[in-house]
């Protein structure tokens, strides 16, 4: 590798990366372009993509339809307000969405981003206590080990010890948190899973405007997969005790879990549904909100009689767009199929490293990948090794995990997760 194409000498003196030093940062590998599933560096290393830009480019890089569906929209326009305005790609994508989403969602918010979405879905949990004679209802409860995002209320709602809360303080809204689930997807469910979360709503449901999770799988805030059977108890106590239920599936969403959207995995439908991160096949940045008929049209029928958000980019049709692309290339790829394939594949790949001294644990489901060190590791270092080993992974703490795109061929996924295992062997 030549180290002098690839690290940036006015990038490490001036752009900040995300959670990364400015005085001493961990390196940055410059990239020249990307297709497929490998991602090219500026001196021509080539690396297998494990991480689909943090769960984002299930089609893999550069793809053909997408980048038709940008140039014929940029054509057309890239943008104009969506306050009195509308256009075809906003209503193209909305008809489309509404088939996939769960049945009750009937109306859709768009937004700029996954952490504005999960904004705008706790904005339009307290709205609708408002609006239903409930101001006093306007906090939230979580579970821990979540994450939702980074901004001001969606940081609230993160796992208070890796979403470092200590650091803001009283700055920050003061949420209430339930352990996280205890019992594992494919594992036998234990009632008393769902006690803890029990306690927290019966005691404080007067002051609660809604619940706020992950579904099945818990991302960025540990890489958990829990029981459906959580679910469907914590719906049950949002309608006994008035608490709205809102599934955060900026990751989940698009088929990553093996579903479509993780819901599925337990049949239970939200009042609010935030997604993201694959919604534009990793293009762009945006997001959505749905919401059912109750929660939009007690907002909507109740003093201001609107819901208060709308942010410049709301509806972008480039976004919007590509979007449609990409949800429509999803559908007609044969995903089920490719993650499930994925998945056999990172469970006997993956099984060995199971059995290290290094390793806590190893989990699966769909295409995520999940390696669980006894301690964290050394990201510089490791980084660094995957870079040599022709791999992309992005390690953080005790977590070393994968979620390639879904076009990745079984030989990519064989040499990505070999590289994979050869380096966690390395580890103290
Ligand atoms: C990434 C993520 C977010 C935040 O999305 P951004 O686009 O980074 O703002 C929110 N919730 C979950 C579950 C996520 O994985």
């Amino acid at each position: 590798m030549n180290y002098d194409l690839i690290v940036d000498k006015f990038d490490r003196e001036h752009l900040w990366h995300p959670y990364t030093s400015t005085v001493d940062p961990l390196p940055t590998y410059k990239v020249k372009s990307a297709e497929g599933c490998i991602i090219t560096l500026e001196d021509g290393t080539r690396l297998i993509d494990g991480m689909s830009s943090w769960w984002c480019a299930v089609h893999g890089y550069n793809h053909p339809c997408l980048n038709k569906a940008v140039e014929e929209q940029l054509h057309r326009m890239s943008h104009v307000m969506f306050g009195g305005l509308t256009h075809e790609p906003a209503i193209a994508l909305g008809k489309l969405l509404l088939g996939l989403v769960p049945p009750s969602m009937n109306h859709i918010f768009y937004a700029d981003s996954g952490s504005v979405a999960v904004e705008v879905a706790l904005k339009m949990a307290v709205q609708y206590q408002f609006a239903s004679g409930h101001p006093e209802k306007n906090n939230f409860v979580t579970i821990r080990s979540g994450y939702h995002g980074d901004t001001w209320n969606a940081m609230s709602v993160c796992d208070p010890v890796t979403g470092m809360h200590s650091l803001f303080g009283p700055a920050l809204p003061v949420r209430y948190f339930a352990p996280s689930p205890q019992c594992r997807f494919g594992a036998e469910w234990d009632e008393c899973d769902i006690q803890p979360l029990e306690e927290i709503i019966v005691q404080h449901h007067r002051e609660l405007a809604g619940l706020i999770l992950e579904p099945i799988v818990q991302g960025a805030g540990g890489m958990r997969f829990y029981h459906p059977q959580y679910l469907r108890e914590a719906a049950r106590l949002c309608r006994q005790y008035g608490l709205l239920l809102v599934f955060d599936e900026i990751a989940t969403g698009f088929g990553r879990t093996g579903k479509l959207f993780a819901w599925e995995h337990a049949g239970v439908e939200p009042d609010i549904m935030c997604i993201g991160k694959a919604l534009t096949g990793g293009y762009m940045t945006f997001s959505a909100v749905l919401a059912n008929k109750e929660v939009a049209g007690c907002i909507s029928s109740h003093y201001p009689n609107a819901f208060m958000h709308g942010p410049t980019f709301m509806g972008n049709p480039l976004a919007c767009a590509v979007a449609k692309a990409s949800v429509e290339l999803l559908l007609s790829s044969g995903w089920q199929e490719k993650v499930r394939s994925i998945e056999s594949q990172l469970k006997k790949e993956l099984a060995p490293a199971a059995s290290l001294p290094q390793v806590a644990d190893v989990r699966v489901l769909g295409a995520i990948g999940v390696i669980e060190m006894k301690k964290p590791v050394d990201m510089a270092w490791m980084q660094r090794r995957f870079v040599e080993e022709g791999i992309w992974v992005r390690p953080f703490g005790k977590l070393v995990y994968i979620m390639p795109p879904f076009i990745i061929r079984p030989d990519e996924l064989s040499r990505l997760t070999a590289a994979l295992v050869k380096i966690v062997k390395e580890t103290e």
